[in-house]
């Protein structure tokens, strides 16, 4: 996916290149003075190793920013450094001096090549196609119909939430009817039984809509079947409301995702600066590290999805810093990815023993970094989602909302900003559950958990604080207006109707808001949210009350 960079881009990547040429002068008397020490005392093993690196650099530098003759000399000199450090000390001593000759002709090669004009001037290219980043960011779609087929789904509970979130759908008894129907007027997704998967096989060629698969069977065949009639998802029975209308946003919705957090650690900064370039340019968000001894902060700090590090650097290696992280419970499933310019299998493989995810060589083609990075992100996102969230409505659960509480509270404690603690309670919950039964009850929460995820912002953190209650972490917003939003969304929520057998009924809540900094630990910001929201159902339900400040009588909703 290479094409000609926006103007901005290419000038962010010539400056890193002229920056590296600039510095290269430099780099080279640092590399000279080495060479006279080696020379000097061939079984100095520091300065051999601090060479190494040098020259290790220089090719994995200068190859990334487009610099092939500097790399090429690079890797004459790693080379040969390298052959030397595999030496006893008698034949090291012996070997040394024309080695020295050898390193003495190559920086001699480096010197006039940092001078020639020509090899800053080569071409910019970048790595992604920057028109389909946009297009990845274009606003969601609207009007979103779905097809059902499947004896089960048809009237279920499954429909009626689907209305609730602005789904239109027609259920279809027969196969091929709706096929046809599909050809004619494309809805924006279907939902069928894997009885109907070979009539719709040869269908993907012709119209171009997500199916979502429902089935009582987990055989492979049946997963195959499904995979070759283009399924998007499979479900087995049986099926939650939440896990299909969570598939059908993504299938239908296109909403920019959370970006990727990758933290580059190298102690180049021209070579991460590069990386980072390339990464950004992929929409992920990235953080720089050059001193590794830093790690731990950066990581607890920057809660990154993904660690690409350089193999060799000053303080420590790529490998003692993985075992490092390793040893920290709550890093083992982080993915590290090593990225260096060593070519030795053998080394690549030793490195990947101490539990990183995957080794690339630089200069790594930026597609084939991009796509490294997300796929492994992707998968550490996944995972995580399953261990923090709640399954029934797929918000966050009490632990990790708790979690989130702390780490918001210590931001906005450093960054003086303002947060809202919120606490929501469904009224006469049990009525709902005794009258209408429990599986009418859990539609009703899936509902509002859709119901905040869809109005709160994406920064903020919401989460199913206990069986029928809800927390959200919202911020910078004062409490009066973190009132009047969720008073809005509770305006909203009453007017959903839900449907059990024949039924029709709907369900309010009740919530308590407290502020940061006026209630500034975690305890007292819950206690507060808390006595509010009893306040609230003490004043008749159906009502959101703001908490009083630290001291005083609650408020009156
Ligand atoms: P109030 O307005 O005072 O909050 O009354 P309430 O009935 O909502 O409160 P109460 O705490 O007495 O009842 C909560 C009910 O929530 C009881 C429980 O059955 C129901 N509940 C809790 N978790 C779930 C769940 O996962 N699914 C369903 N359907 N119901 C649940
Ligand atoms: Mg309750
Ligand atoms: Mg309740």
């Amino acid at each position: 996916m290479k094409s000609t960079p926006s103007p901005v881009l290419r000038e962010r990547i010539m400056r890193l290149r002229y920056a590296y040429i600039d510095k290269l002068p430099r780099i080279l008397d640092e590399v000279k003075r080495a060479c006279e020490q080696l020379a000097a005392s061939p079984q100095e093993a520091d300065t051999l190793d601090t060479l190494h690196r040098s020259f290790h650099n220089l090719k994995g530098t200068a190859a990334s920013l487009g610099l092939p003759e500097i790399s090429a000399e690079g890797a004459v000199g790693t080379d040969l450094l390298g052959r030397l450090k595999g030496l006893d000390a008698a034949e090291r001593r012996s070997a040394v001096t024309a080695a020295v000759g050898e390193l003495a002709a190559c920086i001699e090669r480096l010197d006039n090549l940092k001078d020639s004009a020509a090899i800053a001037a080569a071409p910019v290219t970048a790595p992604w196609s920057e028109a389909a980043v946009a297009a990845a960011a274009e606003p969601a779609v609207q009007r979103r119909v779905v097809f059902f087929c499947d004896k089960d789904l048809d009237g279920s509970a499954l429909g009626a939430q689907l209305s609730c979130f602005g789904y239109t759908f027609s259920s279809f008894i027969n196969a091929e009817a709706m096929k046809a129907e599909v050809l004619a007027a494309p809805p924006d997704a279907v939902v069928m039984s894997t009885a109907g998967a070979k009539l719709f096989a040869d269908l993907r060629s012709t119209v171009a809509v997500p199916i979502l698969f429902v089935s009582e069977r987990t055989d492979f065949p049946t997963r195959l079947e499904a995979i070759k009639a283009g399924g998007e998802a499979y479900f087995v029975k049986p099926v939650t409301a939440h896990e299909v209308v969570d598939a059908l946003d993504a299938v239908t919705v296109r909403r920019e995702p959370e970006p990727f957090r990758v933290l580059i650690i190298d102690d180049e900064p021209e070579m991460g600066d590069y990386h980072a370039l390339i990464l950004e340019g992929a929409g992920m968000m990235v953080r720089r590290l050059d001193d590794a001894t830093r790690v731990l902060e950066e990581l607890n700090e920057f809660q990154p999805d993904l660690l690409l590090m350089d193999m060799y650097m000053p303080s420590c290696s790529g490998r003692e810093l993985s075992r490092v992280i390793r040893q920290i419970p709550k890093f083992v499933s982080l993915p590290i990815i090593f990225l260096s310019s060593e070519t030795d299998r053998l080394v690549q493989v030793s490195a990947m023993r101490v539990g990183a995810d995957g080794f690339l060589t630089k200069p790594i083609p930026p597609e084939d970094l991009v796509t490294a990075v997300a796929v492994r992100a992707e998968r550490t996102r996944v995972l995580r989602a399953l261990m923090m969230r709640d399954s029934l409505t797929g918000l966050l659960n009490h632990t990790t909302l708790a979690q989130f509480l702390d780490t918001a509270l210590a931001n906005a404690l450093r960054q003086d900003s303002r947060l809202c603690f919120v606490m929501l309670d469904l009224d006469e919950f049990k009525k709902v559950n005794d009258t209408y039964g429990h599986p009418a009850g859990d539609q009703v929460l899936v509902a509002l958990a859709r119901l905040l995820k869809q109005r709160l912002r994406t920064s903020d953190v919401i989460g199913r604080y206990g069986g029928e209650e809800f927390a959200a972490i919202l911020w910078n917003l004062s409490i009066d207006e973190a009132v009047r939003v969720i008073d809005h969304i509770r305006r909203d929520f009453s007017a959903l109707t839900f449907k059990a057998d024949e039924t029709v009924f709907s369900c309010s809540f009740s919530g308590g808001v407290a502020a940061f900094p006026e209630h500034p630990t975690a305890e007292a910001i819950v206690q507060a949210a808390d006595r509010a929201l009893y306040a609230a159902k003490e004043k008749g339900r159906g009502r959101i009350a703001p908490a009083a400040a630290a001291g005083q009588a609650e408020a009156r909703p």
